[in-house]
């Protein structure tokens, strides 16, 4: 295999954590993997020398901007070109997510792509907001269109798989290591002269690592030393890539006890930092700290910021101080130094990077298994263009702009499952789930954003014609989930939220086939899984979790596109396949008769229909189809003693409702239906009153960015050529 590593300055000897994580590790690579080979793109402005080689890798210096904004992306444009069409690569290995936006293009070109996430860049303090948006814009493009994403600390894997659930079967936590600095011998440094050179005296200096940038925090330390007042001396070890503002003002506070050594090469470090008494990283934003990891190798006592990431590594709390509070650290870095001595076996045990190469090269090898496949992880395209859409349309503020064009007279949102995440690499239907704590959000964004939360009753009235008001949001939840009750409705009362459940009369029976679910459950325990079909056999490996996924997905496509009955028969006999005992499904999951009358009479919940077996009714007969939208709601108004006025089509999209079902559910006599075609509501939608579209609220994007985009309403803008009413049901 014919592997590129992009996004890194250069190797050997350039100074930075990527550069370092790089220069340790694909060395080791390339020892595992001597038959693959390895090439590192550079940045002529560190690495002048055009082609070089170093311990098997080939490094190959590209051309770049010279400005602090452009130098990486210029020459990562450069580097997936000469990866593509020079290397003849098969896996671009990507380093940050600056260097992530070009992860579509190394797809589009073919090459299979593996990105390795250092750290939040765009929370770093160099960067303007513009740069923010597009290094927020390269994180989706890492996540979305990578391969497999590598992150080095287990913190920011957590938050990643948080914020992008439908992806984290791909996202991999590795660390970095610390094991290169114990592999130098104090004997052999011949960094000899380096305290001499700027005078210091064993033990009696505190230490601190990194480039001159605002992130790190070296500001508030020398702020802290000065106030201190100590009988020893200050050492900031480390070179600002860029003289700006910044860097400048830090090194104006040079003098007698604070000394900048600018870059120090490896091993004079490595001397440097066996001889200090302390090592402070008083960082802002890091990933997983390589610097910290050296000083706890060498045997310094470490002090360090409360960032998560720091908090990681695992130190006693007396490591730590509050993160940009001068007096605390000054506090700190005062006491005896001896307070914040670490265990260094344990670090090299825990931070080994032969493990690192080993766990790498088996992520590597996950997406070898995949050449040739037709899917390459566990979402979906659509899903992935969906996140990048969201993304874009709120990093460019088109959410904003655009909003009163799309905004429409308001919105109706559709929830399914409310109730806390449960981790579990398998979870096709976890589009359908989100969690109480943004059930919260969703409702405090859409005070913030001025929506009023009305009533299902109140939204015709809304729409009629008159001078614009703020705009409605309307809640609706389907299928009468028993969560709803436990998890949601408390949420829903602290907002005084009105909200609508649409319950289906099998399910509250405790009887209806919730088969989605029996498929997800199947499909989950079976080994292999094989449908006969109309003359094709679907035959489908089905042990992992991506290939389950991939199993779920294309099983769930062929059923859904086929008649009620076989879905039926088919997802009944694969639970049987799988020993699945069925029948409590419904129960379990649905709220009784007894629970739905007591939420009818709550006057912030109306109750509306579901049909009474939650089929597709597009593909029923008609006589089957006037009977399920008639009688679920004959059937509630006598269960209930109150009007039914709402009703909701399963499934909701163009295969399972159309003009036909719009004119039974208005002959039933229903003031509205709701459809799950994505849009807002507009005053023309006035004239289609039993053709409301939804929003679904998606448990794959629980997140801020997700939220803003579709409560501006512009991705369905968008997506519909300004197009307001779409009529094609
Ligand atoms: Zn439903």
């Amino acid at each position: 295999m014919k592997i590129c590593v992009l996004g890194l300055r250069g190797l050997p000897h350039v100074m930075g954590g990527v550069e370092t994580h790089c220069e340790q590790l694909f060395p080791l690579m390339k020892e595992l993997h001597p038959n693959d080979s390895f090439t590192i793109i550079a940045r002529k402005a560190y690495l002048p020398e055009n082609v070089s080689e170093h311990h098997g890798l080939q490094i190959v210096s590209l051309p770049h901007a010279r400005s602090k904004h452009l130098e990486t992306i210029t020459n990562t444009i450069y580097g997936v070109l000469y990866a593509r069409l020079v290397l003849h690569a098969d896996l671009l290995h990507l380093h940050g997510i600056g260097p992530a936006l070009v992860a579509p293009a190394a797809k589009a070109l073919g090459m299979k792509v593996v990105v390795t996430y250092h750290s939040k860049n765009y929370e770093h303090r160099k960067w303007n907001r513009f740069a923010r948006v597009v290094l927020r814009i390269g994180e989706l493009c890492a996540i979305a269109f990578g391969d497999r994403v590598i992150v080095v600390s287990q913190c920011l894997a957590t938050n990643l798989r948080r914020r992008f659930p439908w992806a984290a079967a791909k996202i991999y936590f590795i660390p970095n290591g610390a094991t290169h600095v114990s592999a130098v011998k104090s004997e052999i440094c011949f960094g000899d002269d380096v305290l001499a050179r700027y005078g210091l005296n064993g033990k009696k200096y505190i230490i601190a690592v990194g480039r001159l940038v605002p992130e790190k925090g070296f500001h508030d330390l020398c702020q802290a030393f000065k106030a201190a007042d100590l009988d020893c001396r200050l050492v900031i070890a480390g070179d600002a890539d860029h003289r700006d503002e910044y860097s400048t003002r830090l090194l104006q506070q040079a003098s007698e006890t604070i000394v900048f050594t600018g870059f120090v090469a490896h091993d004079a470090l490595q001397r440097l930092l066996q001889n200090a008494s302390l090592f402070v990283l008083p960082s802002y934003n890091e990933g997983l700290p390589i610097a910290a990891l050296e000083a706890a190798v060498a045997g310094v006592p470490l002090l360090m910021s409360d960032i998560e990431p720091n908090r990681d590594l695992g130190f006693r709390s007396e490591n730590y101080f509050r993160t940009g509070d001068v007096d605390d650290l000054r506090y700190k870095i005062a006491q005896d130094h001896e307070l914040y001595r670490v265990d260094r076996d344990k670090i090299l045990r825990q931070y080994d990077w032969d493990l690192v190469a080993a766990e790498t090269a088996k992520v590597y090898s996950t997406v070898q298994a995949y050449v040739g496949r037709r899917k390459t992880g566990s979402v979906s395209l659509k899903h992935r263009v969906f996140a990048v859409g969201f993304g874009v349309i709120t990093a460019t503020g088109a959410d904003r702009c655009l909003r009163f064009l799309a905004r429409g007279r308001g919105v109706v949102l559709m929830f399914h499952h409310v109730r806390p995440p449960r981790p579990r690499q398998f979870a096709p239907n976890r589009v359908l789930e989100i969690t109480p704590e943004f059930l919260d959000l969703v409702l405090t964004e859409l005070r913030r954003e001025g929506f009023d939360v009305i009533p299902l009753d109140a939204v015709v009235d809304r729409l009629r014609p008159g001078p614009a008001r703020r705009p409605f949001a309307a809640l609706t939840f389907d299928d009468g989930y028993r969560d709803n009750i436990e998890h949601a409705w408390p949420v829903l009362r602290r907002h005084n939220a009105p909200w609508t459940l649409f319950v289906t009369t099998d399910f509250v029976d405790g009887r209806g086939r919730l088969w989605w679910l029996e498929l997800e459950e199947a499909i989950g325990r079976l080994d292999r899984v094989v449908l006969p079909g109309n003359g094709k056999v679907l035959d489908l490996p089905n042990r992992t979790a991506v290939e389950k996924q991939a199993t779920f997905e294309a099983v769930y496509g062929h059923l859904r596109a086929g008649p009620e009955e076989r879905l039926r028969a088919v997802t009944a006999d694969l639970a049987a396949q799988a020993g699945l005992d069925t029948s409590r499904l419904a129960v379990d999951l649905c709220l009784g008769w007894d629970e739905v009358q007591i939420l009818a009479r709550e006057p912030d919940v109306s109750i509306g229909a579901h049909t009474l077996s939650h089929p597709m009714l597009a593909k029923c007969r008609a006589m089957t189809a006037m009977h399920e939208i008639a009688e679920s709601k004959a059937l509630l108004e006598r269960r209930l003693g109150r009007p039914v006025q709402h009703l909701a089509y399963p499934f909701g999209d163009p295969s399972a409702v159309g003009v036909r079902e719009f004119r039974l559910a208005r002959q039933a006599g229903y003031a509205t239906a709701m459809t799950s075609q994505p849009g807002h509501v507009f005053p023309d939608h006035a004239a289609h009153l039993h053709a409301l579209p939804r929003v679904s609220i998606n448990g794959l994007f629980q997140n801020k960015t997700a939220l803003r985009a579709l409560l501006s309403g512009v991705p369905f803008w968008l997506w519909n050529h300004g197009r307001v009413v779409r009529t094609e049901h």
